[in-house]
């Protein structure tokens, strides 16, 4: 199990505001939101970055983005749009090693992205 902030929060040990839950999947709301919706999806099984996916890890991946566009659809936000970003490391300005996917919506957003 992962020993990172997120790995504490699948395993309730701290706190967090979840919206989604699946046997593979959790989704929390970020502390620090860059947007009025800023939802983390993560996958319950540790994977440090997206650089560390193998092809066995396609299935988790694409669970993780289906599972972002069945919440936009559900909170009703998929129509005017949303963006998804996975931060890989350190130019990618990933700091919590437990791969995620950001669920950013509310607003829009520009690109390119600073
Ligand atoms: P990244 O920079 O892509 O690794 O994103 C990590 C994200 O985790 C940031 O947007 C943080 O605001 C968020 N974060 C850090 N700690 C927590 C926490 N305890 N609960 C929810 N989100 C968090």
């Amino acid at each position: 199990m992962s020993d990172t902030l997120f790995g504490k929060i699948i395993r309730r040990e701290i706190p967090a505001d979840i919206v989604y839950e699946d046997d593979e999947v959790l989704a929390f709301r970020d502390v620090n939101p860059q947007a009025p919706v800023h939802v983390l999806f993560i996958p319950k099984r540790p994977l440090a970055t997206l650089d560390d996916a193998v092809a066995g890890d396609a299935e988790l991946l694409g669970k993780l983005l289906l599972a972002c566009a069945a919440y936009a659809k559900r909170e009703g936000f998929a129509q005017q749009g949303y963006r998804t970003v996975i931060n890989c490391n350190e130019h990618g300005g990933q700091t919590v090693f437990h791969l995620h996917v950001h669920l950013l919506a509310g607003r829009r957003m520009h690109w390119p992205p600073g």
